[in-house]
């Protein structure tokens, strides 16, 4: 009875409603731990595993070399290739794609890589709306790593700096 009664008065003084003013007073004068993103964005390590890509030396050559370590070591099996030798001999890529919505972002093809030419960028912010752009190719990879090779040099100096 003494419960039930106790129960009629907290809901007739709107007490469970007062109990959370009382949490939103507590944390309003507080320091904000929220970020107003994409405006604000939290610091991210120069080893952060985003969006793929591929580099190129700085005479424009590509770097892929077309060895397939990336391709074997995937476990996703996220990577395609094709290769064909090029008229001088080199062997480079025909065809490198990589499905994003296979990808588990483990970061093996970078490790395998022995030219450095397949990297995963600190770049997370992106996202596709049409089916089929999951798919990175050939072009897309270079034209992130065009865009990006600054960072990319410099996040990978300072990486190499803990290794
Ligand atoms: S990050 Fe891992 S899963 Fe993604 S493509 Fe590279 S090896 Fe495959
Ligand atoms: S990206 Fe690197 S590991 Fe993959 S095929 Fe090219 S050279 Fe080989």
């Amino acid at each position: 009875m003494k419960k039930r009664l106790l129960q009629y008065i907290k809901s007739f003084t709107l007490w469970e409603l007062l109990g959370g003013l009382m949490v939103t007073g507590k944390y309003f004068f507080k320091r904000k731990v929220t970020l107003q993103y994409p405006d604000e964005k939290t610091p991210n390590s120069p080893r952060n595993r985003g969006i793929h890509a591929l580099r190129r030396y700085p005479n424009g050559e590509e770097r892929c070399i077309a060895c397939k370590l990336c391709e074997a070591v995937c476990p996703a099996l996220a990577i395609k290739i094709d290769a064909e030798p090029r008229l001088d001999g080199s062997r480079r890529t025909t065809l490198y794609d990589i499905d994003l919505f296979k990808c588990v972002y483990c970061g093996f093809c970078e490790e395998a890589c022995p030219v450095d030419a397949i990297v995963l960028t600190r770049f997370q912010d992106y996202h596709v709306e049409n089916r089929g752009e999951n798919i990175l190719t050939k072009d897309k990879l270079l034209a992130i790593g065009d865009r990006y090779e600054k960072d990319i040099a410099s996040d990978r100096a300072e990486d190499a700096k803990y290794r």
